[in-house]
C-alpha cells in the first residue's frame, strides 16, 4: 500500500521563519511530519512544489525509507529522532 507523502511547513506569522522549514508529512487528522512534529490543519501550508528551505531530518527519514523500498512507518521512526 502507498502512502501519499506532502510537503507542509507552518504558516507565517505562526512561528519565526527559521521553524518555517519545509516537512514531508503524512496525512492523519493533521499533519505528521516524517521527523516527528505534528502540525495541525489550521497552522500548516501545504506545498505544491519545492520550495523553500527543507527539513533536513525529513530528507534523512525519506531517504532512509526509499532505500528500504517503501514508505511505510515513516512516522513512527521520524518520531524517534
Ligand atoms: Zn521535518
Amino acid at each position: 500500500m502507498s502512502v501519499d507523502v506532502v510537503r507542509v511547513r507552518y504558516r507565517a506569522g505562526l512561528v519565526g521563519e527559521a521553524r518555517r522549514v519545509v516537512h514531508l508529512a503524512l496525512w492523519h487528522e493533521g499533519f505528521r511530519t516524517l521527523c516527528g512534529r505534528e502540525i495541525r490543519c489550521r497552522e500548516a501550508e501545504i506545498l505544491g512544489v519545492a520550495a523553500g528551505m527543507p527539513c533536513m531530518a525529513c530528507a534523512r527519514v525519506l531517504a532512509l525509507r526509499s532505500r528500504l523500498g517503501g514508505t511505510r512507518g515513516l512516522a513512527r521512526e521520524g518520531a524517534a529522532e
